[in-house]
C-alpha cells in the first residue's frame, strides 16, 4: 500500500488564520480541501507537502449566491452542490451537465471548486466550464483579495497563479441576458477524467451572438481558451456552418497527446466534433432564452 512522505497536519478554523499559516509556511505547506485530487499525489510522493492545512472547516468558503450582476461561489464548494444548484442550472445550466460526467458519489461529495481549479489538470472538467462562462477567480492573501480571469489563472501542467501565501476564496461570474451554455464530454467508462470535453456557452443578443466562450479539456498541456473561435462567432448569427468552422478551429489550435485515452488524431478530432455539438446546444438554450 502506498503512503505518503510524513507531514504535519493543521485544521483552519478561519481564512484568515489559513493564509497567515500560508504565510508563516511558504512553500512547504498546501492546502487540503476534498482531497480528491492532492492526496493520490502524496501516495505517490508526487507531492510531499510539509504541512497540510485542511479548510474543510472554512463553512463560509461554502456557497453559491445571487449577487445581482454575478453569481459567486465558495472555493470550499463541493461538485455535488454545483449539481443540485436550481440557480446555476437556471443561469449556466454547463456546470449541471459537467458535474453528471465528474467522476462519481464518492468523488463529487467531497471535491471541491477550489481544488479542482487548483489542481489544474487539464483533463479536468470544471476549468473548461469556468473558462467557458468568464468566470474570474478570487485569490486572497495577507495583503489583500485579487481577481484574475481563467487564462491568467492556469499557467501551465499542473501549474497556476496562485503563489506562496495565497488562497482561492471565490469564482465569479458574470450573469449576461440572452446566453446559453452545454458541456459535451466524451470518456472511456462513466465518470473517468474526459478523452475529450468541450464547454461552450453563448449569448444572443437580437438573433446575433454577442459573445462565445469555449473552454477544451484533455486536448492539451493546459485547459485551453478557444479565442480564435470566439472572435469569429462575435457579431454573426448563428447556423450549422459557422459553428463547424468553430469546430475545424478547434481541431486545429488543440494540442493533444497521444497516451492510454487514445491517439492524438481521434482527440484532435473529437475536440472539433465536441466544439461544435456543445455550440449547437448552447445556442439554443440561448435563443430559447431570447424568445
Ligand atoms: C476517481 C476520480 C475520478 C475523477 N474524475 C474526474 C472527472 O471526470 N472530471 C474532473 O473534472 N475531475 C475528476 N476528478 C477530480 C475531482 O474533481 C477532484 O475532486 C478535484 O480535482 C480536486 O478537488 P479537491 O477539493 O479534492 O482538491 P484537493 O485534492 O484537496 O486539492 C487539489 C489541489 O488544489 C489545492 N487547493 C485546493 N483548494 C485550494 C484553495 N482554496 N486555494 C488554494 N489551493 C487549493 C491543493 O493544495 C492541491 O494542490 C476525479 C477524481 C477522482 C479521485
Amino acid at each position: 500500500m502506498q503512503t505518503p512522505a510524513p507531514f504535519e497536519y493543521e485544521r483552519a478554523t478561519s481564512v484568515e488564520g489559513a493564509i497567515a499559516s500560508l504565510e508563516r509556511l511558504g512553500s512547504d505547506a498546501r492546502i487540503i480541501a476534498g482531497g480528491h485530487s492532492l492526496l493520490p499525489m502524496m501516495k505517490l510522493r508526487l507531492a510531499n507537502p510539509e504541512h497540510l492545512i485542511d479548510i474543510n472547516d472554512l463553512h463560509e468558503l461554502s456557497y453559491i449566491r445571487d449577487e445581482g450582476e454575478e453569481i459567486a461561489i465558495g472555493a470550499l464548494t463541493r461538485h455535488v452542490e454545483l449539481l443540485d444548484s436550481a440557480l446555476l442550472a437556471e443561469w449556466f445550466p454547463v456546470f449541471r451537465e459537467a458535474e453528471q460526467v465528474i467522476a462519481d458519489p464518492v468523488v463529487r461529495n467531497r471535491g471541491t471548486m477550489g481544488g479542482s481549479l487548483c489542481q489544474a489538470d487539464a483533463a479536468e472538467d470544471l476549468s473548461a466550464v469556468a473558462a467557458a462562462v468568464k468566470a474570474k477567480v478570487v485569490i486572497r492573501s495577507t495583503s489583500g483579495a485579487r481577481t484574475i480571469s481563467m487564462g491568467e489563472f492556469h499557467v501551465g501542467p499542473y501549474m497556476t497563479a496562485v503563489g506562496e501565501g495565497e488562497l482561492v476564496t471565490e469564482v465569479r461570474i458574470p450573469k449576461r441576458p440572452g446566453g446559453g451554455s452545454a458541456h459535451e464530454k466524451v470518456e472511456r467508462r462513466a465518470g473517468d477524467f474526459a478523452i475529450a470535453a468541450v464547454s461552450a456557452a453563448v449569448w444572443i443578443d437580437g438573433g446575433t451572438i454577442a459573445d462565445a466562450g469555449i473552454g477544451l479539456s484533455a486536448v492539451g498541456p493546459i485547459t485551453i481558451e478557444l479565442t480564435r473561435a470566439e472572435e469569429l462567432l462575435r457579431g454573426r448569427r448563428p447556423s450549422e456552418e459557422l459553428f463547424a468552422q468553430a469546430g475545424a478551429i478547434a481541431s486545429e489550435d488543440c494540442s493533444p497527446s497521444a497516451d492510454g485515452r487514445g491517439p492524438a488524431d481521434y482527440k484532435r478530432h473529437l475536440a472539433g466534433a465536441l466544439t461544435k455539438r456543445a455550440l449547437r446546444r448552447a445556442t439554443a438554450r440561448a435563443l430559447h432564452q431570447e424568445a
